[in-house]
């Protein structure tokens, strides 16, 4: 007798237990169906970059004049690409950094990655130049050490 009532409150226990598992795979799905339809939705985009390392450089600045470029003043960079690439938002480092790399240096550009599209004969090192249209801004600019952020390709 008390064996039989155990057995119903089991049998009780396990359809109500049935009755709330069941519908949760259903609610699963449609939280899964929920995120991949807001991945879906948002636009196409390069992934984050990738931060290489981030280093204390000396950052001077210049512009296409024949002040600051004596002979190579001639509104193209090392690289090849003019001036006027990257909306005129690049910087020249010396050859450990190849062409093409992101670096993102405090106060310029408003601190998105600029490339690495010039050198400089006086750019050894710890050094950065980064690259202004006049040359007031680039006087403005002055000579600043700072923590830049160089990412991987
Ligand atoms: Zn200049």
């Amino acid at each position: 007798m008390n064996r039989k009532h155990w057995l119903t409150i089991c049998g009780v226990a396990v359809c109500f237990l049935l009755a709330v598992a069941i519908p949760e795979p259903e609610i699963h799905a449609h939280a899964c169906g929920l995120a991949e339809a807001a991945l879906s939705l948002s636009p196409p985009e390069r992934p984050a970059p990738i931060i290489s390392r981030q280093i204390a450089m000396t950052v001077t600045a210049y512009c296409p004049c024949a002040k600051c470029c004596g002979r190579w003043a001639d509104g193209f960079t090392a690289s090849g690409k003019p001036v006027t690439a990257n909306g005129g938002k690049f910087c020249a480092a010396d050859r450990s950094i190849p062409f093409g790399t992101m670096i993102s240096i405090p106060g310029y550009n408003g601190g998105k990655p600029v490339p690495v599209l010039d050198r400089g004969g006086a750019i050894k090192g710890n050094r950065i130049d980064v690259y202004y249209d006049s040359h007031s801004e680039a006087l403005r600019w002055g000579r600043q050490t700072l923590t830049v952020t160089i990412y991987k390709e």
